[in-house]
């Protein structure tokens, strides 16, 4: 039996993945989305969206499923699959899943990324329920209350401005006494009134039952151990790409580095959403890259299908 030889394969179902896919099929265009089989994305465990235009308030869970309706509507296979490689022999691409070889013309890396844990007690319980990794989508619940934001990159402070324009008090703390953030993220956090910084500092756990009340920290030069009471708790303490899979040009972090056309380093390879490089991570900008991408690949494999 011949294998098939699909015009597009998407790696990832999330909204870059099914955007990607929508498009894709639009323009006609022989596509297969792969479905990571176990592990949910991040927009899945979102509990409420409130900045997703058209939707004052949803799910993450409501979002992706019509989502994935609008897929399949428009034709869309999608397969779940734990893809292990990627990979681009002579201008074919291979993709390698847990059981199988897939082949296509183009490849669209849409694998998200996904915030690293603190690790402590009552992290995960209180996940919602006033513990966050986003200020850009959760910032709105903190209006005039006190939260802390945890880490000291540019995530943590980026989000600590958010943070600051909504809560009445925002508290970072560092684990260090000076900020991993670029120089001007710092002199903007600096001089802000509402924010203070609490230097050398780690959480030990979280405490609430219903919602987040107050944190335990640790000051790890003396030792001492100290409570706060907060409303919030915002963690940022490095993200993870899902881009093992791929060889690709990354940045230091591991996010793929694309053009505006979503086009890697790789001929044929496009990455769209939270696992490329970007100045915003959210649901439309995924969506948006998602689009980007299908355009890009209908081009080049228009291009292939003529010079054969
Ligand atoms: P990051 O740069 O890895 O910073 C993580 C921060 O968390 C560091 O300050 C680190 O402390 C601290 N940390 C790590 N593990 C910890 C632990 N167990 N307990 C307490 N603190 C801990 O991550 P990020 O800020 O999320 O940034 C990730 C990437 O996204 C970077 O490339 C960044 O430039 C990019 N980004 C860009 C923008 C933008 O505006 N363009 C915004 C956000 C992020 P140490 O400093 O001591 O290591």
């Amino acid at each position: 039996m011949v294998a098939t030889m699909y015009d597009l394969i998407i790696v990832g179902a999330g909204p870059a993945g099914l955007t990607a896919g929508i498009y894709a099929a639009r323009y006609g265009l022989e596509t297969l989305v792969l479905e990571q089989s176990a592990v949910p994305g991040q927009i899945s465990v979102a509990n409420v969206i409130e900045n997703y235009p058209g939707f004052i308030s949803t799910s993450g869970k409501e979002l992706m499923s019509r989502f994935r309706e609008h897929a399949l509507a428009n034709g869309i296979a999608i397969k779940k699959a734990d893809v292990k490689k990627v990979e681009d022999v002579a201008g074919k691409k291979i993709v390698l899943t847990h059981d199988e070889e897939l082949y296509a013309l183009a490849v669209i890396v849409a694998t998200g990324a996904n915030p690293k844990l603190l690790g402590v007690p009552g992290e995960r319980k209180l996940l919602g329920k006033g513990v966050s990794y986003c200020a850009t989508c959760d910032a709105a619940f903190f209006a005039d209350q006190e939260v802390l934001v945890i880490g000291g990159g540019e995530s943590a402070v980026t989000d600590a401005l958010i943070l600051s324009g909504i809560a009445s008090k925002v508290y970072v703390a560092h684990r260090r006494d000076s900020l991993r953030a670029c120089k001007v993220l710092q002199q903007r956090a600096f001089m802000k009134d509402n924010i203070e910084f609490i230097w050398d500092s780690v959480v030990e756990e979280i405490i609430g039952e219903e919602a987040v009340e107050k944190v335990i920290m640790k000051n790890v030069k003396t030792g001492e151990m100290t409570e706060k009471n907060v409303e919030g708790v915002f963690i940022y303490v490095g993200i993870n790409p899902n881009t093992g899979i791929v060889e690709l040009e990354k940045n230091d972090n591991g996010f793929i580095i694309t053009n505006e056309k979503m086009e890697t380093s790789v001929k044929g390879i496009y990455a769209a959403g939270d696992c490329r490089v970007s100045p915003l991570w959210q649901v439309v900008t995924a969506v948006a890259d998602g689009a980007v991408a299908a355009i890009s690949v209908q081009e080049y494999v228009t291009d292939l299908k003529l010079m054969r």
